[in-house]
């Protein structure tokens, strides 16, 4: 057995190493049928995915982000609304609430699973509130029992941001058909990833999907003729190609990335962190394995020093960054959102991780932390 002396944060060329043959063979497929942009494998692409996801449709988009601002878009969110979601995300979501004209309301975490407090957010509600934008943050589904029962109540759109949640369940249920649209980012590093740029709204509304596919392509409903100002957010022939290939080995990868975090858990429970929590009625999707840690810097830079790769999810909440200061939010503002920002710290999580890395990042964290 060889001595593990570095353990990367996440590393995407074994995992081609493996997968090599089928991809090639899938990028030939669209060169040979000059497919580059939509065609047959993104047209099965959304079927898979669709299907995979428990819902009716699924609109490949060319990210992402765009995904977001579609679903916006299809639940009429525009310029006087609001919409609520939580500043402990990437800027992404807040951007595309930026781009529909609306505002961006934030509301804080519950600080036991990172994600949006359902009762902070029925408090953030006013007249001009359009919607509710939750993220399943690190792959972790929201509580959107509370969070639908508020939507309903207040007759509020209710988007999820799946971007790192490909696969979870809630309460038995695919995440993705749990609002009016979700939005998947396939960015190369999350649980499904493209080789490029690619993202995809999923919805089991007809209405949204209709508009999600003319929005995609400039607004149009047929070859030429625009209905509205749309945008180019086409998925890539190529990109298609490549994610349904993966697309089957998506549950393998799922349960590869559980077993690695119940054996982390397993091992680091005894010391002086936490975990966000997981309820054992929901299936995370584990895109992150987060720790907190009040020394989080210091314990970075030792496992930097020991070869171990990890990354901070992240280091400002959004209602700090410079980007959004007209909103005129401060610190202290979303107090379990800073605190996360202070403590949290990723470990390496991917599918190709050995046991061997695992305990080796493992040994480190306990011998730098210590006991409770
Ligand atoms: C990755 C991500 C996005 C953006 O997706 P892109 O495909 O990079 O545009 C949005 N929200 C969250 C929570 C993300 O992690």
């Amino acid at each position: 057995m060889k001595t593990i002396t570095a353990v990367p944060y996440y590393d995407l060329k074994e995992q081609y190493a493996a997968l090599r043959s089928e991809i090639l063979e899938a990028l030939d497929r669209t060169c040979r049928n000059a497919a580059f942009s939509l065609g047959d494998e993104v047209a099965s692409f959304e079927k898979e995915f669709a299907a995979y996801c428990e819902a009716r449709h699924c609109i490949a988009l060319n990210s992402g982000t765009s995904a977001l601002h579609l679903a916006l878009l299809a639940a009429g969110v525009g310029p006087g609304d609001e919409v609520i979601t939580t500043p402990n995300t990437f800027i992404a979501t807040a951007e595309a609430i930026a781009y529909t004209g609306a505002k961006i309301v934030f509301a804080d975490i519950d600080p036991r699973t990172a994600n949006l407090d359902p009762a902070l957010a029925e408090a953030a509600i006013t007249l001009s509130t359009k919607a509710i934008l939750p993220v399943h943050l690190y792959g972790r589904p929201a509580n959107m029992d509370s969070l639908r029962k508020i939507a309903t109540s207040h007759n509020l759109a209710l988007i999820e941001d799946a971007a790192q949640a490909h696969g979870a369940r809630f309460r038995g249920k695919r995440i993705g058909s749990l609002g009016v649209s979700a939005a998947f980012s396939f960015y190369p590093s999350k649980n499904l990833g493209a080789y490029g740029e690619a993202g995809a709204v999923v919805t089991n509304d007809d209405r949204v999907a209709q508009y999600c596919y003319a929005a995609r392509s400039h607004g149009e409903i047929r070859r030429y003729f625009h209905d509205f100002i749309g945008y180019n957010y086409r998925m890539e022939g190529f990109q298609g190609a490549v994610l349904r290939v993966k697309l089957r080995y998506l549950d393998d990868w799922s349960a590869r990335r559980k077993a690695i975090a119940a054996r982390y858990r397993e091992r680091l429970s005894s010391l002086a962190l936490d975990f966000p929590q997981d309820d054992p009625r929901d299936e995370c999707a584990y895109h992150l394995f987060v720790i907190y840690a009040d020394n989080r810097d210091p314990v970075q830079a030792e496992l930097k020093n020991r070869g171990i790769g990890t990354a901070i999810h992240y280091p400002q909440p959004l209602h700090l960054q410079k980007a959004l200061a007209y909103l005129g939010y401060k610190t202290g503002d979303f107090p379990h959102s800073e605190r996360a920002c202070r403590r949290a710290l990723a470990l390496p999580l991917f599918p190709e991780l050995t046991a061997e890395q695992i305990d080796y990042v493992c040994d480190s964290v306990c011998e730098i932390v210590g006991k409770a």
